[in-house]
């Protein structure tokens, strides 16, 4: 069992990022800008977008927080979103999901400039993603497949199965995955609540794309030898030996499925810290794009 460390990864990318815009600056050229919209209290909404904010001010980017209150009206989002839209010293917006019930998801997305949408989740963004045009993919997605290129990892002609068909995730990774790309270029399964017999499919995977959100899904019985899995699945469980009171689980239970596998992401230190270097890497190409 060898390990994808996101970590390692995401950081050898953030080293690179930060050089080229050391180098920008030199040259008296702008300096990517994030605009990050948080809405709301939630604890591991929070935890994310000041990691999103920290990460920028590593790599040298200029970053903007904005947190509004829980009880924001959509109407107040919608104006800022066009606000920052018109912004010429905003290359990036990234609206951090779930948003409260009485926000459309859609309609906030749909309102981003797809030229700033670093998250890549706007329909303009996964249209020309699945045409394989360039776009902005989405970060997590992203992330992967920079991991898997970082590992150089050979997916050509590989069977993957991805368990989930979200929007920001589990659909965009299968289209990433079929893509005639290098990572890509595999047959891929998307199994989802509905499939039937889900270990079946697993077990005839070379490659587990996990994201699902249920802490320890894929156990050793549904893998066979030398898979490689990626696990995208970030539950906080609970843990009254932690500060915290709770602790990281992802879709995969990695004690037991680890030794069959060729290759695994940990959780957390896997797919997480490259959906962090992807958002970076589309910030800093939105930048260069717009000036
Ligand atoms: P989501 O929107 O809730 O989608 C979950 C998907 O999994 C759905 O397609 C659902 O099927 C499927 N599913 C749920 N239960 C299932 C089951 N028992 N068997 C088979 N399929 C099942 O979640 P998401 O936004 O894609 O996120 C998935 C996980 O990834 C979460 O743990 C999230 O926290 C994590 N995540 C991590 C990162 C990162 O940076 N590491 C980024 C984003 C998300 P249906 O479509 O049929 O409902």
């Amino acid at each position: 069992m060898q390990i994808l460390d996101g970590k390692k990864a995401s950081q050898a990318i953030r080293d690179d990022l930060k050089i080229e815009v050391a180098q920008r600056a030199a040259e008296g050229k702008k300096i990517p800008h994030l605009a990050a919209i948080l809405v709301g209290t939630n604890g591991a909404s929070e935890t994310y977008v000041a990691a999103k904010v920290r990460a920028c001010e590593e790599v040298g980017f200029k970053s903007t927080l904005l947190h509004f209150e829980e009880s924001v009206s959509e109407t107040r989002l919608l104006d800022k979103i066009q606000e920052l839209n018109t912004d010429p010293d905003v290359d990036g917006i990234l609206v951090q999901l779930p948003l409260p019930k009485h926000i459309t998801d859609e309609q906030v997305i749909n309102a981003i400039d797809p030229e700033k949408d670093v998250d890549g989740f706007h329909p303009v963004n996964v249209g020309k993603m699945v045409q394989g045009l360039d776009a902005f993919i989405s970060a997590t997605p992203h992330g992967i497949m920079l991991l898997l290129k970082h590992y150089k990892i050979d997916t050509r002609g590989k069977h993957a199965v991805v368990v989930g068909r979200s929007n920001i995730v589990g659909r965009p990774m299968s289209i990433l995955l079929s893509s005639n790309n290098n990572p890509g270029n595999c047959t891929v399964t998307v199994c989802h609540s509905q499939t039937k017999d889900i270990k079946e499919y697993c077990l005839q995977a070379d490659i587990i794309v996990a994201a699902l959100g249920r802490p320890g899904f894929i156990t050793a019985d549904m893998v066979k030898e030398g898979v490689i899995l990626i696990d995208v699945g970030i539950t906080r469980v609970e843990d009254t030996g932690k500060k915290s009171g709770y602790k990281l689980k992802g879709d995969v239970d990695f004690e037991t499925v680890g030794p069959k596998c060729s290759w695994i992401t940990p959780v957390p230190g896997g797919v997480g810290p490259m959906t962090i270097a992807a958002l970076m890497k589309n910030t800093f190409r939105s930048c260069k794009l717009r000036n």
